[in-house]
């Protein structure tokens, strides 16, 4: 099953209570597409970058099966730069800087044999460059999923609950749950931001787990319990990728596959977190995987009877 993602490749500069990096590079479609790297053979990448960004980077993508035909090098531009600072609570962090530069003008172009792409990652992007590409689609996806971030909302809060019409699932932090519904309570936000458009939605709370709801139902995945966490940047994409990965592997979107799907994503954004940007998400094997699966399991395990 192919699937096409969408996103930010980019430069980051972190800090986090356990250190601070200079430029690095990240990008929520460089994690998406590193962690669902491990499901899919069949990724393809749509973004941008300026001149300034290494070819090494590329290279990584590719070499771990990413078709990049579809990311855009503009010689003369910059890439897109964020930085931001993380609480001493990991789950709360401030945004210091976000320069567009090439996302600017991004004009994104899905090439032709990408255009039927069974699963689209919509990874988080200008909204009306995450529609643009949704347009471009020669026939609908099985699913697509669309994660976004509050700097969107703050900014083109109109142009994304357009994208939001034509979405099959969302994923958000409970912040921004909270942001784009108007409401406290995480299961009142749900409601109304199923009423917006997605038929699923998924809010990542850091390391308090995972919520996937639909109209009916809802699901709860704990984050695996871990010993060093140093930096949690790019583990909402990394969780989107496994998420996504597993999906288009199984190429089965019921809720029931999709509760899989969400501890597959638990799974890869725990490696993510555990070292700076993307260094231990390029080092994980199928086997690291397998375990932490095994981990989970043990983990939320339980035999009870009735008193
Ligand atoms: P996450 O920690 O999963 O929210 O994702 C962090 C990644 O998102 C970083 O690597 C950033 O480069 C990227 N990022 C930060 N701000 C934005 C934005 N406004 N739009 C798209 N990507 C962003």
């Amino acid at each position: 099953m192919s699937v096409l993602v969408v996103g930010t490749v980019a430069f980051d500069a972190i800090e986090t209570p356990f250190g601070k990096t200079d430029k690095i590079v990240g990008g929520a479609a460089t994690y998406i597409c590193l962690s669902a790297s491990f499901f899919s053979k069949n990724l393809n990448l749509v973004s941008v970058v300026g001149g300034d960004f290494p070819n090494k980077a590329i290279d990584l993508l590719q070499k771990k099966g990413v078709n990049t035909k579809g990311l855009q090098i503009k010689k003369e531009e910059k890439t897109f730069f964020w930085s931001g600072k993380y609480h001493k609570d990991m789950n709360a962090r401030d945004t210091l800087e976000t320069q567009l530069n090439v996302l600017e003008t991004f004009d994104p172009i899905v090439p032709p044999e990408h255009k039927n792409s069974e699963y689209l990652m919509l990874g988080n992007l200008m909204p009306s460059v995450q529609r643009r590409v949704l347009e471009q689609m020669n026939s609908k996806p099985k699913l697509i999923v669309l994660d976004t971030m509050n700097f969107w909302m703050d900014n083109f809060m109109p142009d994304l609950k357009e994208a939001l019409k034509e979405v099959d699932v969302l994923t958000i932090n409970d912040e921004e749950a909270r942001q784009l519904s108007e409401e406290y309570s995480l299961v009142s936000a749900a409601k109304k931001i199923l009423a917006m458009g997605p038929k699923y939605l998924i809010i990542k709370k850091g390391e308090h787990g995972a919520l996937l709801f639909d109209k009916e139902n809802v699901f709860f995945a704990p984050a695996l319990p871990l010993e060093s966490v140093l930096d949690p940047t790019g583990a909402g994409d990394s969780f989107a990728g496994g998420f996504m990965g597993y999906i288009s592997q199984t190429d089965d979107i019921t809720f029931e596959n999709m509760k899989k799907a969400v501890v597959f994503g638990s799974i890869m954004a725990s490696f993510c977190v555990e070292k700076f940007g993307t260094e231990q998400l390029q080092h994980v094997t199928k086997k690291m995987i397998n375990c932490r699966l095994k981990n989970f399991i043990d983990l939320v395990k339980i035999e009870l009877n009735s008193i």
